[in-house]
């Protein structure tokens, strides 16, 4: 259904994570990142070996960057920052760096149990990839959405398989459908990361992404742009003049794109990736977050427009299914793909 009319009252046109919390808690709720030492199976092997093209761990993790402690230890410290830095006074613990389902069942209960059982913490955001939710494991995430909310967030990028194949994925995007599907009817809020900007991936492409999620029980998205890391295999690409880097502007268009064609319930965690700055090559425009989301919000209310003005509810999972199948709409041949030679823009 098109939305003839902004659902949003303020500056922002479109849910707005903060905004959600705040409605659905009544105070200012915060995350506190967790690293439980999951590695994923993209990098050890269990699925390949290298893992995707942009990743490098310790660059999205704070606490991988410093000495392991337990995860009551890390949110005891979470909080305590997130509380003095931001007036923070409900928490969630998210299990942010490597896959996070990614281990034996004994070890998940076990780690989940601290975050769950933590007095100051009220739900849980688990980030994991789509191949690595067996039913045993959605069976012991709903045991713990018993007692406090469990966001589960799949990263999926893009649903166009070569995408996938030239960010050394390891999975295809029917593995995202088939977990949703899977999920489908438990008690456990999906999420879903993608991103955009991926080389030989045109505006339709990324767009069809966003209608191939309309019809899904999701219930948060993550936006990403595509950003170079240092000492990742991306990194080596990108100075090599070999990909390129959307610029603030394209981005903010594309953005906007995006969030119009989503389901106007769907909460929106991110909209634009980042890195520290000692670890961020490009682009550099992500370090001024502000200034991004302001642009944003001036783009949407240039256009009038926010988040689900063009959500098509008819789009069901089959029809979905049906376009995914097909060939990329840019002219990028496959080994345009690989290479990275394409850009998107
Ligand atoms: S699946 Fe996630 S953790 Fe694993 S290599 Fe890819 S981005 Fe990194």
């Amino acid at each position: 259904m098109t939305e003839s009319r902004c659902l949003f009252p303020g500056p922002r046109r479109y849910r707005a994570l903060s905004a959600y919390l705040l409605e659905r808690f009544g105070c200012k709720v915060r995350s506190v990142t967790v690293d439980a030492g999951f590695t994923c199976p993209n990098v050890d092997g269990t699925v390949t070996t290298g893992g995707c093209i942009f990743c490098d761990n310790a660059s999205f993790s704070p606490n991988r960057r410093l000495p392991r402690t337990s995860v009551t230890a890390q949110i005891d410290r979470g909080i305590a920052i997130l509380t003095r830095r931001y007036g923070a006074e409900r928490f969630l613990a998210y299990f942010q760096a490597g896959t996070n389902t990614h281990g034996r069942l004994d070890k998940l209960r076990h780690v989940f149990a601290q975050a769950i059982q933590h007095p100051r913490i009220d739900g849980l955001i688990i980030g994991t990839r789509p191949d690595c939710v067996p039913d045993p494991v959605l069976d012991l995430l709903e045991e713990f959405a018993a007692q406090k909310p469990i966001w589960l967030e799949l990263g999926l990028q893009t649903i166009h398989d070569r995408s996938l194949e030239w960010m050394n994925r390891g999975h295809k995007a029917e593995a995202f459908f088939e977990a949703v599907e899977r999920c489908r009817g438990r008690r456990l809020e999906l999420g879903v990361h993608v991103m955009l900007g991926l080389p030989g991936e045109s505006a339709a492409d990324m767009l069809a992404t966003a209608d191939a999620l309309a019809g899904l029980p999701l219930h948060a998205i993550k936006i990403h742009h595509l950003y170079v890391v240092k000492d990742t295999p991306l990194e080596a690409l990108y100075q090599r003049g070999q990909i390129a880097i959307l610029q603030r502007d394209e981005y903010v268009s594309l953005v906007c794109d995006f969030l119009e064609r989503l389901n106007p319930e769907i909460v929106i965690h991110r909209l634009c990736g980042d890195a520290p700055p000692a670890f961020l090559v490009a682009p550099q425009w992500c370090l001024d977050k502000a200034a991004f989301l302001k642009a944003v919000d001036r783009e949407l209310l240039r256009r009038d427009s926010w988040q689900g003005k063009s959500y098509r509810e008819g789009i069901s999972t089959r029809r979905a299914v049906i376009r995914r199948s097909l060939p990329l709409v840019s002219a990028a041949t496959n080994q345009d793909v690989r290479a990275g030679a394409s850009h998107p823009g």
